[in-house]
């Protein structure tokens, strides 16, 4: 059963239900966020599918404070801000609102690319209408019950007059340095501390204020759980470093249900994606942002991509591997296949249909397949919609002739960026020096082709490939001798693409050159 379905058996359809993820945008997102937002997305899906009334929004945790340099900022710029909340350090772009901001607008841009539109909600504004205030009191006044849960589920010991509540300084705006150490019911007293953390100082600045509307922030496992409350969520899950043993997702569970008086969201660990097979941190430069990452799929195959694999499983994904992309393509040609005779009968039907953006309209589909689009747009003489429609054995449909192009979108994106070279069929400039492991036979097949290309014109690959076929047939070769001739001499492999095509753009390009090198071969 697809993973998504299977969760519904915890959910009752008299409920309401809010599913929601929320985030730091600390830098570019890694393309192993998405894997996170992919979940929450698909899980909304399924439970919109079945008749649920279900909503699904998203969370950008500006409030929080910059803890790190990522390595394509000017430190220069940028380290006076460490420490501050990031709706409040400048835009990289000098256009976007804050800091925060030029993130997560790329990233919201990049899963809304995946079909993924939840309401988006600013941390930020919450706390300025109010609407944490509650649950700050809440916090402020339960502290010994916080600290309880603190030393209980993760065996911390906070020091005497802790707080779960930092302000943002009044005088140098950071909010990581400040320290409070009372309340009494009114007003925090605080501090910012030159030594609080490592890496900014505070500026000593010292005095009481309201808590309330927006002057400070509760810390992340309090934040968290105060913005389940507040914001009626009940459905969230989180990466499994959240989950650790007395991670953030335990200590957060326990503090709605003790202080805040409400019950966690239906929780679920969901496993990361991991491109490349390593699992890289948004703050380091190297690695592949989520707005690079569904450049280089079509939106339901990267949608697929989550579908196929349920969220406890992790998903490695590496397109740099040669094949990871056209296996991925012809995976979820199968499952097309599958859905197109019976439908979400079976999984593979159900996966299919769930990768899809718009499903209330799926028609039955001709799907060209990626490897030969991939093959086939590296010879101009081939004309794809027919070739296409000959193996369909009609024409293509508005659609199919849509699909057709997209593919050759992001076929020609990987066969520039990822395939190996052995998947590229370019005609060789100079005469390969291949050609010395031709054997007496083969040359001798090579100059009657020769002879054939300049007294014949062949207005098609197709024709063209007959002909060679015939020839072959008449010398007494073995085709598969003569095809192998024909690519060490044009592209110095002894495999390739269909060669019919091949020599016909071959002769296209420049019928002088090419039937000059197949004489001076022999
Ligand atoms: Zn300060």
């Amino acid at each position: 059963m697809y993973w998504a379905d299977k969760l519904l058996e915890n959910f009752d359809k008299s409920n309401n239900y809010r599913v929601d993820d929320m985030k730091t945008p600390s830098g570019h997102a890694h393309a192993g966020s998405l894997r996170a937002i992919a979940t929450h997305g698909l899980i909304y899906e399924a439970l919109k599918d079945a008749g649920y009334n279900v909503d699904f929004t998203y969370v950008i945790n500006d409030m929080d404070p910059m803890d790190g340099l990522p390595v394509y900022l000017d430190k220069t710029v940028y380290e006076q801000h460490m420490g501050k909340p990031l709706n409040s350090i400048p835009s990289p772009d000098g256009k976007a609102e804050n800091f925060a901001m030029f993130y997560a607008n790329e990233y919201i841009s990049a899963f809304n690319t995946l079909g993924f539109k939840p309401e988006i909600h600013k941390s930020s504004d919450l706390y300025k209408q109010g609407q944490i205030d509650k649950y700050i009191r809440m916090a402020l006044d339960e502290v010994e019950v916080i600290r309880n849960i603190y030393k209980k589920v993760a065996g911390q010991t906070k020091p005497e007059g802790w707080y779960p509540f930092q302000v943002i300084c009044p005088q140098c705006g950071k909010v990581g340095t400040s320290l409070v150490t009372d309340w009494d019911g009114e007003l925090v007293t605080y501090s910012c501390e030159e030594n609080l953390v490592e890496w900014t100082k505070g500026c000593g600045h010292k005095g009481r204020i309201s808590p309330f509307g927006g002057t400070g922030k509760l810390m992340w496992k309090v934040d968290w759980p105060a913005h389940w409350a507040a914001m009626n969520i009940s459905i969230e899950g989180a990466g499994k470093d959240h989950f650790s043993k007395g991670g953030s997702r335990y200590i957060a569970a326990e503090v709605i249900k003790d202080v805040f008086k409400t019950d966690p969201p239906f929780g679920f660990l969901h496993e990361f994606l991991l491109i490349g097979g390593a699992k890289m941190s948004s703050s380091k430069g190297n690695a592949t942002s989520a707005a690079e990452f569904v450049k280089i799929l079509p939106p339901q195959i990267g949608r697929f991509l989550h579908v196929r694999t349920p969220y406890q499983r992790a998903i490695n994904f590496d397109p740099n591997i040669s094949n990871t992309i056209p296996d991925l393509f012809d995976e979820y040609d199968r499952c097309a296949k599958v859905f197109f005779e019976t439908g979400t009968e079976t999984d593979q039907g159900r996966y299919f249909q769930a990768a899809q953006i718009n499903k209330d309209k799926i028609e039955p589909t001709f799907l060209p397949r990626f490897r030969t689009v991939a093959t086939l747009v590296q010879m101009p003489s081939v004309n794809l919609r027919d070739y296409f429609s000959n193996e369909k054995g009609s024409s293509l449909s508005a659609l199919e002739i849509e699909l057709l192009e997209e593919r050759v979108v992001y076929a020609k994106l990987w066969l520039e960026r990822f395939a190996a070279d052995t998947e590229k069929f370019n005609l060789a400039e100079e005469t390969p020096i291949q050609v010395n492991v031709l054997s007496e036979s083969q040359l001798g097949f090579l100059g009657l082709l020769a002879d054939m290309l300049s007294t014949k014109d062949f207005a098609e690959g197709e024709e063209l490939q007959q002909a060679i076929f015939e020839l072959a047939k008449s010398t007494g070769i073995q085709t598969k001798e003569a095809f192998a001739a024909i690519y060490i001499s044009l592209i110095g492999k002894n495999h390739g693409p269909k060669a019919g095509w091949l020599l016909k753009d071959a002769v296209a390009k420049d019928k002088e050159k090419y039937i000059s090198r197949l004489r001076s071969i022999i």
